[in-house]
């Protein structure tokens, strides 16, 4: 499972900043998911909540903000909004498409209390 890797990771992140910055408490994490990551933004909450049962961050709120990836059609060069449930160009209906943005999984935020 690609997601409970991910937070995984994030966990020990998370845990490496806490240790850097002193910090005993963090009320609130944000993470920013690109849509074109492949990651599901509910499945990743749900994978949290999984590796941080009964540790110290088990109470820490957890929010992902989905950010819209877009994508540059190579075919007639226009840029659009990516829908992974429709990789066609609005312009010319191309699916010679590359990414622009939308690929990166970001820890964007730590709120201590
Ligand atoms: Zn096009």
């Amino acid at each position: 499972m690609h997601e409970l890797g991910i937070c995984d990771a994030m966990l020990k992140m998370v845990r490496g900043i806490m240790k850097d910055e002193e910090l005993d408490v963090i009320s609130r994490i944000t993470v920013e998911v690109g849509s074109l990551s492949g990651v599901m933004p509910n499945f990743l909450a749900d994978c949290w909540v999984a590796v941080t049962d009964g540790t110290e961050l088990q109470d820490t709120e957890f929010v992902v903000e989905e950010l819209a990836g877009t994508a540059k059609c190579l075919d007639c060069d226009a840029e659009f909004v990516a829908d992974l449930n429709d990789l066609t160009c609005p312009r010319c209906r191309g699916t010679k498409l590359t990414p622009l943005t939308g690929r990166d999984l970001t820890l964007k935020e730590i709120r201590v209390p």
